[in-house]
């Protein structure tokens, strides 16, 4: 249903078009927004490719990066045909893990960095074992040690470590962790770099990305609306070539290439270097897919060609646009989105392909979600009332201890300890129960999510680490750039109030 006003003259709505409210956008469907953001103030958008246009089937791309990986570990790296026979689950894995290079271990953090719930191999450390490795420390995701899972093509190393790990333990010797997690992230490296990957998902393209019908209608609208769209991506040109082709070309009758789309596109972007360096800008030659490094110094970015390199600075000053006039959409918060926000004005929003399912589950969940509030909110009434009983009794006791107390005094006295005993008793097996209760809800809940690490932006009660940059650096996210199509161009996202815990 459109929002545009029941009783206006039909010839006017028709003139005005249709508009739709969030209302009607379902919401796993909607654009969410941590910063209010008014579109009509944005006259460029870019597009990151892998993982924000172009959509990838997350099962099939992990398979084939671990047996391009397992490849080349048990080929160059000299590790044994075993580790080609186990089972590597790909849906072991979620975005925001950690990885402990140094004891074996994988982890999630909840939102004050904190080790939340680690596994080393697929035993889930127990709670004396993660306190007394970790020392409820903050985790400095900058040390060495340390190696942050935070976009989805990190995914199958989370999963190959844990599986390696596991099996590693049982055969005999020492197992150097460090090196192992060295030589997976080299082999993986190389897949990407070395056109092995590359050249599989080229040739039967429909089978590793998605094809989103309303893609093409979302980037028409914004540039309907007069907004110039740039495509920024670390894919060369070959590859960015192809994806593109397969997602756009002649999806819309006004734009038969893909290239009719956008204003400018760069490729090789080197993000986060782009952000944070000034590399320069190369065109690149269509016939070969090469950069042109020894042509004069480009002073002008052209619709007509395609860019490799290249830099933020000498981009605002060539296409004349000021920060908080550009809209970037990225799926990866380190080489997308943390420095724009940081270091430029550009805003910022991100995909999270997470959310589909995250939403779905907690759609159906709804109820029990729900029920476990109330349980969390009486067990913490209770846990008030105990403490209340406790605080009587330790009077009582006091009184009784005091030998000025009269001897009629001390009977009733007697009779109310007894009595305050038997019923803080009872309120501690009800609270003891309840407990139970909530713990058993929780893990059924945060096991639809994901079996052994619950949802990906949650973690317990608070938001997960992940979760919690999402919020701090994306002023919008949302799980496709399609579901931009039912928004007017022009709309004003708004964050919601978010209340102080007094204010709940
Ligand atoms: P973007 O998301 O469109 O900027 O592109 C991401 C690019 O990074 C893709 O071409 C990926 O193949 C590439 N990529 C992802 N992980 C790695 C890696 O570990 N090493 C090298 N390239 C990678
Ligand atoms: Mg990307």
């Amino acid at each position: 249903m459109g929002a545009s006003g029941g009783d206006l003259d039909p010839q006017i709505q028709n003139l005005l078009g249709e508009a739709t409210t969030e209302i009607d956008v379902p919401r796993k469907n909607r654009v969410f927004c941590n910063r209010n953001l008014r579109m009509d103030s944005i006259e460029m958008i870019g597009f990151d490719m892998d993982y924000t246009l172009a959509l990838y089937h997350q099962d099939r791309l992990e398979q084939l990066s671990i047996q391009l990986t397992l490849d080349k570990l048990c080929g160059k790296h000299g590790y044994p045909e075993a580790i080609r026979t186990l089972h590597y689950d790909p849906k072991w894995a979620i975005r925001g893990l950690v990885v402990d290079r140094q004891n074996g271990n994988v982890f999630k953090m909840d939102r004050h960095a904190y080790v939340g719930r680690c596994y080393h191999g697929f035993r889930e450390l127990t709670n004396e074992e993660r306190r007394s490795t970790y020392r409820n420390e903050k985790v400095n995701l900058s040390a060495d040690r340390y190696e942050w899972i935070d976009t989805l093509f990190g995914l199958p190393e989370a999963v190959m470590y844990t599986t390696i790990v596991d099996w590693a333990d049982k055969q005999t010797g020492t197992v150097d962790y460090d090196k192992l997690f060295g030589d997976i992230r080299t082999a993986i490296d190389e897949a990407h770099r070395d056109d092995t990957l590359k050249s599989v998902i080229k040739a039967d393209v429909p089978a590793f990305i998605h094809k989103d019908p309303m893609l093409a209608e979302a980037l028409h609208k914004f540039r309907s609306s007069g907004k110039k769209l740039f495509l920024l991506t670390n894919s060369l040109y070959d590859y960015t070539a192809v994806v593109m082709s397969y997602l756009l070309d002649g999806e819309r009758k006004a734009y038969p290439s893909w290239r009719n789309y956008f204003d400018i596109v760069i490729v090789g972007g080197a993000k986060p270097a782009f952000f944070n360096e000034l590399r320069p800008f190369f065109p690149v030659d269509l016939a070969t897919n090469q950069a042109i490094t020894d042509g004069p110094e480009v002073k002008h970015l052209s619709r007509d060609k395609v860019y490799q390199g290249g830099n933020v600075i000498a981009f605002e000053q060539m296409t004349n646009v000021k920060g908080e006039q550009c809209l970037y959409i990225g799926d990866h918060i380190y080489g997308d989105i943390l420095r724009l926000r940081k270091s430029h004005m550009w805003r910022t929003a991100m995909v999270l392909q997470e959310l589909d399912r995250e939403i779905s589950v907690s759609d159906r969940l709804e109820a029990q979600i729900h029920d476990m509030d109330l349980l969390d909110r009486r067990h913490r009434h209770l846990q008030s009332e105990i403490d209340y009983q406790s605080l009587r009794l330790k009077k009582i006791q006091r009184l009784l201890d005091d030998s000025a107390t009269s001897a009629p005094l001390r009977a009733r006295l007697e009779e109310e300890r007894k009595t305050g005993k038997d019923s803080i008793e009872t309120l501690r097996q009800r609270a003891h129960l309840m407990n139970d209760e909530i713990d058993s809800l929780e893990e059924r809940i945060d096991r639809a999510y994901n079996i052994h690490w619950g949802s990906c932006i949650r973690e317990g009660n608070e938001s997960s680490r992940f979760g919690e940059q999402v919020n701090d650096y994306a002023d919008l996210y949302t799980s496709r750039v399609s579901n931009f199509a039912p928004y007017s161009p022009l709309r004003y996202f708004r964050a919601p109030r978010r209340p102080m815990p007094h204010e709940i």
